[in-house]
């Protein structure tokens, strides 16, 4: 990558598999706008609708083996719509403290009574939900639930976005079916990445089926732009009607559609599966000289705690010719400064043996 003229070696970008740069999505999205145009020129339920949009809803759909699929313009936009269609006033969402916020501002936005529990916490999280069991219980004799009972919709990611650890489904799972609570899991970071057919964590944890809202990203892994939900077909109408988010916006650029479908058939091929085998191979690799994180996803937090001690290590890294930001408050809490290190597949072997390098410069790992 470029940065005031000078070339750097790009270790933050989401771009996991190197699939931006890809000549069969590049080639699509041209295509695409020479048969569809440069803009859609309308909302998607005016006359927005192109035939790029409902392939790749459907590609998706098959992909995630799912009834249906819904895409929007962004992910950002996929939280705040979709949040506030399935749950309002009176009811409850409880959401993991390191949630991204577009999960966040969904939620707030919701009208919800919002509850946030300690990251990756289950003990934290069963609290809230008995006590909101306990509340309904209360407010009659009846133990059936009362029609237009109170919902409540849990909200996590699978792979959180600044620390790279993952959230426990399974026992996610568990504790919302007890508790006859919906799951939305976000897996803005892990679309084309675990399982076997590269779905995503809920694949590899054999969960999907269980989770109600599966919501995913098209501008990381997928190298393309967009986010979008995967449901059944109820849940899907349902959001086409009521994702303020997705009825009142601008159909995403065909050519931004087509690239996503590109990205979601190279994923599903033998190409993809090599593409995916690289990138794990990296992270090892990785994993062997940052130190601590596990290397259970190709995010690396490097801790430092100090902001300035952050932002010290970034330029000394800059210097060797890598670009690694910082990352500071408010994407992170006060205190939790860190370097944001990312790989891809698109990274040699050599290039990270480079990374290593420079990371010891900074005098990383701590000892
Ligand atoms: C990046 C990200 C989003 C937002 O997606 P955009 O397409 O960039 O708007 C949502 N959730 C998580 C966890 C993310 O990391």
């Amino acid at each position: 990558m470029a940065l005031h003229g000078r070339q750097y070696l790009n270790f933050s970008s989401n771009d996991y598999l190197g699939l931006a740069n890809d000549p069969s999505l590049k080639e699509a999205a041209v295509e695409a706008v020479r048969q569809f145009g440069a803009g859609t020129g309308a909302a998607r339920l005016i006359c927005g609708s192109l035939r790029p949009h409902h392939e790749l809803e459907e590609a998706l759909a098959a992909f995630k083996g799912t009834g249906a699929a819904l895409t929007f313009a962004s992910g950002y936009a996929t939280a705040v719509g979709t949040i506030p269609a399935l749950v309002g006033r009176g009811d409850l969402v409880i959401v993991d403290r390191l949630a991204h916020a577009c999960l966040v501002d969904g939620a707030r936005l919701s009208g919800a009574t919002l509850r946030v529990f300690a990251h990756n916490d289950l003990d934290a999280l069963e609290t809230v939900l008995r006590r909101a069991d306990q509340r309904a219980a209360g407010s009659g004799p009846s133990p059936a639930p009362a029609p237009g009972r109170q919902r409540i919709l849990i909200v996590t990611e699978s792979v959180f976005s600044m620390d790279g650890d993952l959230a426990p489904l399974p026992e996610l799972v568990a504790l919302k079916a007890r508790y006859g609570a919906w799951l939305l899991v976000d897996e803005a970071h892990a679309t084309g990445l675990y399982g076997a057919q590269r779905r995503g964590v809920a694949e590899a944890e054999g969960v999907a089926s269980q989770i109600e809202v599966q919501m995913g990203t098209l501008g990381k892994a997928l190298g393309a732009a967009g986010g979008f939900i995967a449901g059944t077909r109820v849940l899907i109408d349902y959001l086409v009607n009521r994702a303020r988010s997705f009825m009142f916006s601008t159909a995403p650029v065909p050519a931004a559609a087509a690239a996503a479908l590109a990205a979601l058939r190279l994923v599903q091929s033998d190409q993809g599966r090599a593409r995916c085998a690289q990138l794990w191979e990296r992270v090892r690799q990785v994993a062997s000289l940052a130190g601590p994180p596990t290397g259970l996803s190709p995010i690396f937090p490097l801790i430092l705690g100090d902001e300035a001690e952050a932002l010290r290590a970034a330029e000394v890294l800059r210097t060797r010719g890598l670009f690694v930001p910082a990352v500071r408050f408010p994407t992170v809490a006060r205190g939790a400064a860190r370097l944001r290190l990312t790989v891809t597949a698109a990274h040699t072997a050599a290039q990270v043996a480079h990374l290593g390098e420079a990371l010891a410069a900074t005098g990383w790992p701590p000892q």
